[in-house]
């Protein structure tokens, strides 16, 4: 890999990588390893995906059977146990991935479980049994390293820098600007289809890559699909906060070669805001497991001023997209999309609204600490009573009046009946009062290939398909629910089953 991303660009190799963030990035480490000469091509002019701007923590077990249990539980019958068995052995793998990864590159690296983990970093678990099994990995500095300058994120850069280091220190060849548009595509005996490389698109035109061994697809989410959100995920309106290089590019591909498709519509989200004139959309500040003494200084309201959600959940950005799509059976509207966050002056002090992602430089923003360039901007509506917020953003002023007072009224009381816990519930009585407007947000996918426990992709009937492999986001294992921090988990640990498959399949056949 040269510091441009440009290299001589073989005909052939032995094993084709397409995307290089955590899945692919390990995916090219295992393979060559394994003693493959590895290719990867990335679409985006720099290296990371997604996983640049994740918090780069990664969910780790200390006991194979508890974690089992969880996730059999969390998967809720969306995984075979093989599976169940599979994510859950990634977990355990991963505390080890990670210290040999950064010892190997100077970094450091922790692994927390048990007596050694902080009350909320358990904040997102249910008790259910193998909770206590359940800990938190990753690595903490690469001395020297700071961050790449072109996405937001800090400890997704560690992780995606230390792979790239490791790569690099393999002669792994990384091609940035190179998009995989096809797929090369055999039919060998009985008209079974065998993957022999793809069609790439980069700085020099259009060339085929042939992979002698087989191709890795790490392509990502689909956040960045207009067409596959609408067909796959019910919620009209929804934002993505994503990488815009993930553009659905490896559903296609693995559905040109026959591959079954699972897990699209379990996508991760929350509700954020979309301020006026940018189009890229800012999460709301909440993030991780939820602190249950952490005071959140806001409610929701929908359109008819009335509350409808939890505000603050176990794990506030994976789940709360789904009560703002929710559509009202009566009327067969969707009330809560878009909807307003309410807060009082209080609220307004107790720190920015907005956590801002973004994957280019163009697209960044620093909210402010106060919230008061948000409201100098207009994004913030501001009133001095309830009655004159409501005229203000369009809601009913008795409705909303009423909505509030009962939420004074609960968090004196101590009790939610929408279940946030009382050390998150914080009154709303100081004027003036502040609305902005909220919408449904799209943090990442799990939609993709149907894969086997050695992420062979697998065809309609279950069988795996010759020469193409699936890691990360992309046909991720999670099809239900989500444990915090399991992409990055699988990202890395499946990237490096994917490519050590791959590297190891000719080896078989001429075995
Ligand atoms: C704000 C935020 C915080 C998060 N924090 C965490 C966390 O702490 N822990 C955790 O586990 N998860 C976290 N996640 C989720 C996690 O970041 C992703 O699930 C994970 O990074 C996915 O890794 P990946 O390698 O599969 O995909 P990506 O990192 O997105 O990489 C895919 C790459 O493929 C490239 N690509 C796409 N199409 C093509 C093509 N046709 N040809 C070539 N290249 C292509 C893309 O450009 C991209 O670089 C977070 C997500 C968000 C949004």
């Amino acid at each position: 890999m040269s510091e441009t991303g440009t290299v001589e660009r073989p005909t052939a190799t032995d094993v084709v990588v397409v995307g290089a963030g955590v899945a692919g990035l390990s995916a090219a480490v295992a393979a060559r390893d394994a003693g493959a000469q590895v290719e990867v091509a990335e679409a985006w002019p720099q290296i990371g995906g997604l996983s640049l701007l994740s918090s780069g923590y990664l969910r780790a077990a200390d006991d194979l059977d508890r974690a089992v249990a969880y996730l059999r539980r969390l998967s809720a019958g969306t995984l075979p146990d093989d599976g169940v068995r599979t994510l859950a052995g990634y977990l355990v793998a991963a505390p080890a991935l990670l210290e040999a990864l950064a010892a190997e590159v100077g970094a450091t690296a922790f692994a927390r479980f048990g007596a050694e983990l902080a009350p909320f970093e358990s904040g997102d678990l249910h008790d259910w049994t193998g909770r206590d099994a359940l800990g938190w990995t990753g690595i903490d500095a690469l001395p020297g390293f700071d961050r790449y300058p072109h996405a937001s994120g800090q400890r997704g850069h560690t992780l995606v820098r230390a792979l790239e280091l490791a790569a690099r220190a393999r002669g792994v060849r990384v091609q940035t600007s190179t998009r995989v548009v096809d797929l090369l595509i055999e039919h060998a005996a009985h008209g079974r289809p065998r993957v022999g490389g793809v069609v790439l698109d980069g700085p020099d035109g259009r060339a085929a890559v042939r992979a002698r061994r087989g191709v890795v697809l790490a392509t990502g989410g689909f956040e960045f699909d207009a067409t596959a959100l609408a067909d796959h995920v019910p919620a009209p309106g929804i934002a993505a906060i994503g990488h815009r290089g993930n553009r659905g590019d490896g559903l296609r591909l693995a559905a040109r070669a026959g591959a079954a498709l699972w897990h699209l519509a379990n996508v991760h989200g929350s509700y954020g805001f979309l301020l006026p004139g940018r189009d890229v959309p800012i999460r709301n500040h909440l993030g991780g497991a939820r602190r249950d003494d952490r005071p959140v200084g806001w409610i929701l309201v929908d359109r008819r001023g009335r509350r409808f959600t939890n505000e603050a959940p176990r794990a506030p950005q994976d789940t709360p997209w789904k009560a703002l799509a929710a559509i009202d059976d009566a009327s067969g509207e969707a009330w809560a999309s878009p909807c307003w966050l309410l807060f009082d002056d209080d609220g307004r002090r107790l720190g920015p609204l907005g956590r801002p992602a973004w994957s280019r430089p163009q697209d960044r923003y620093e909210w402010s600490a106060d919230n008061s360039a948000e409201i100098r901007s207009g994004a913030i509506v501001v009133a001095a009573t309830l009655d004159e917020l409501a005229q203000r953003i369009g809601l009913d002023p008795p409705a909303l009046r009423a909505t509030v007072a009962a939420w004074n009224d609960q968090v004196d009381a101590g009790a939610d009946p929408l279940g946030r816990p009382p050390g998150t519930m914080a009154p709303l009585r100081r004027a003036p009062f502040h609305a902005l407007r909220t919408v449904p947000i799209l943090s990442n996918t799990h939609g993709g290939p149907r894969h086997d426990a050695a992420q062979r992709v697998l065809d309609g009937d279950g069988r795996p398909i010759a020469g193409l492999w699936a890691a990360g986001e992309l046909g991720s294992w999670f099809g239900h629910r989500y444990l915090l921090g399991g992409n990055l988990t699988e990202a890395l640990a499946g990237g490096a089953a994917a490519g050590r498959g791959a590297a190891a399949r000719v080896q078989a056949v001429a075995a």
